[in-house]
């Protein structure tokens, strides 16, 4: 089996390991996002929920309900935001990649919410990127989450 990713929060209460591989990595510029982590955009690798575990700091792990559908994960000593869970993608945990201890098995390949993007930092590469509601989003993710894709 290959190493898995670890990582964790700022104070280390909260540590994870998720085996690879990912099912994809992408930069989230959603208002919700955007808020919860206090920054221009979230990069979010996802997981099978089968492929991920707390291997510390079940304790201090909260979760919001940021919308109906949605809870975000964090730790309830520092504050680090680091875990996204949501009836939209079912039997899933996203990781933020930059709670990460090093790289992973892919690199970022795409923007999503990208209509909902700060006005204040320009993008400057060649991903592709999907607004809120697109049809290119959708197809992207039935790809993205098949199983044995690289
Ligand atoms: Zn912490
Ligand atoms: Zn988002």
């Amino acid at each position: 089996m290959d190493t898995p990713i670890v990582g964790g929060c700022l104070c280390g209460a909260v540590r994870f390991a998720a085996q690879t591989p990912t099912l994809f990595c992408c930069h989230c510029h959603c208002a919700w996002c955007r808020r919860a982590h206090g920054a221009a955009f979230v990069t979010w690798f996802g997981l099978k929920d089968t492929a991920f575990s707390l291997t510390s700091g079940e304790g201090a792990l909260r979760w919001f309900r940021s919308s109906k559908a949605s809870e975000r994960g964090f730790c309830g000593t520092c504050g680090t935001t680091l875990f996204f869970r949501s009836t939209l993608a079912p039997g899933e945990m996203h990781v933020a990649l930059a709670c990460a201890d090093g790289p992973i098995d892919r690199a970022p390949s795409l923007h999503v919410f990208y209509d909902a993007r700060v006005p204040w930092l320009a993008m400057h590469d060649d991903l592709p990127h999907f607004d809120r509601e697109s049809e290119g989003l959708r197809k992207y993710q039935a790809v993205a989450r098949t199983p044995g894709r690289p």
